[in-house]
């Protein structure tokens, strides 16, 4: 790789040489994958951007894979960048901008660190790739790897939602639903990966994931004409995300592609949000209980949290945590403003830019993306909860008009 120097320690700064299969730092610090600035200027050109497919591969400059390594066969990335222009009304913000990732091929985020993983696994030689999540990753691993002819095992913990579990039994995963929290989860996939030797898809052990995470912040700027909004609202389990878009903006900013960088909101969740007490209170993190009904997000022992401080941190970034009765909330407002369906995880970083507004810590005539991580029919039962259930008639006209009364409808 021409264009890659390697990888660097994020805790303390040891540098490696970026092998398909390199892991974290023996200090067991998380690496950062680093490129050579004037190669990707001179080869990734505006011109060349122009003639490419708009995936998440028109980047490859900036990904740290081989130049003969195939593009996996999913379509993943060049997801819509929507102007929010009733819901920036409701929420009090001059202009607003929904990223809706959960348009990628198995309808979450997650797929630009799959199919990632797919192409290092298939650089590695491997054949079995493995992994722990609380669903996303899971299934986005499933369906990337299922395409490409990989055999997965996949460990989640066994309050992951119907529908991501449905969607690794069809992926042909060998599913193992873990009877314990995510914690649990991770540790026992960890134990396995090591003692099989598969390639290792957890997203805080191999790095080059957050390098597919960062391809959601190339479209953002590229999408917006190469301009940076003034922030950028990610909902935060692990960290692995809100570091890979951090990334992206780094990246570009290096290139010359952009000319300053946005502030990050980390958005958790009330009832697991170990990250952001230590954003507030300047402590190192401690673990906490997940609960929460987000679930993508109910990460107590979260994976990245150096990346994903220092990303926050940088960026003079915010911390909000929303209740889970705001996530339902916003995962409303988000369907019925913008025709978006976000799962709660999804839809938290929306949650949290409404109340970041409410509380004055963002400027009303900011310009403000949110990223909706996750789809909402991933979990119905979460939406039939936040927006309720349908008018119930019998087939006949005395029962729809006496239910339209009742609904205060007079159409
Ligand atoms: C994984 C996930 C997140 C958070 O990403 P982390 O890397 O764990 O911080 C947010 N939303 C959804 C839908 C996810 O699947
Ligand atoms: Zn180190």
């Amino acid at each position: 790789m021409d264009h890659v120097t390697g990888c660097r320690c994020v805790r303390c700064g040891a540098h490696y040489h970026a092998y398909p299969n390199t892991t974290t730092c023996l200090c067991g610090g998380m690496l950062d994958v680093e490129y050579d600035y004037d190669y990707v200027r001179s080869h990734m050109t505006r011109t060349a951007l122009e003639a490419r497919p708009h995936d998440m591969w028109r980047y490859r400059e900036l990904l740290p894979i081989e130049p003969d390594t195939p593009a996996p066969p999913l379509r993943v990335g060049w997801t819509p960048l929507y102007r929010a222009d009733e819901l920036a009304s409701r929420l009090g913000l001059k202009s607003l901008y929904v990223k809706d990732d959960g348009l990628n091929p198995t309808a979450s985020l997650k797929d630009r660190a799959s199919a990632m993983a797919v192409a290092k696994a298939s650089e590695a030689g491997a054949s079995v790739i493995a992994c722990s999540s609380t669903g996303n990753a899971a299934s986005s691993l499933a369906g990337n790897a299922a395409a490409a002819g990989f055999e997965t095992y996949i460990f989640v913990p066994s309050r992951a939602p119907q529908g991501k579990v449905a969607q690794l039994m069809i992926f042909g995963a060998h599913v193992i639903s873990v009877e314990g929290t995510y914690e649990d989860t991770f540790a026992l996939s960890a134990q396995a990966i090591e003692k099989y030797g598969w390639y290792n898809r957890n997203a805080a052990i191999n790095p080059y994931l957050a390098e597919g995470k960062k391809t959601v912040s190339l479209e953002i700027a590229e999408q917006m004409g190469w301009r940076v909004p003034d922030y950028v609202a990610v909902s935060v389990g692990d960290g692995c995300t809100i570091a890979g878009v951090w990334k992206g903006f780094r990246d570009l900013y290096e290139t010359g592609y952009i000319n300053r960088l946005p502030r990050l909101i980390s958005v958790q969740a009330q009832g697991c949000c170990p990250l952001n007490r230590s954003l507030h209170t300047g402590e190192p993190w401690t673990p906490m209980e997940e609960n929460t009904l987000a679930d993508s997000i109910a990460v107590g022992v979260p994976r990245n949290a150096d990346k994903a401080l220092q990303a926050v941190r940088a960026s003079n970034g915010i911390a909000v945590e929303v209740s889970d009765q705001e996530i339902l909330e916003a995962m409303a407002l988000l369907g019925r403003t913008q025709g978006v369906f976000g799962e709660p995880a999804g839809v938290a970083a929306t949650a949290g830019v409404k109340k970041a507004v409410e509380q004055g810590l963002i400027e009303r005539d900011a310009t403000v993306v949110t990223i909706v991580t996750g789809n909402g029919l991933k979990d119905v039962q979460s939406g039939i909860r936040a927006a309720g259930a349908p008018m119930s008639v019998t087939p006949d006209m005395d029962s729809l008009l006496a239910a339209f009364d009742k609904a205060g409808l007079h159409p």
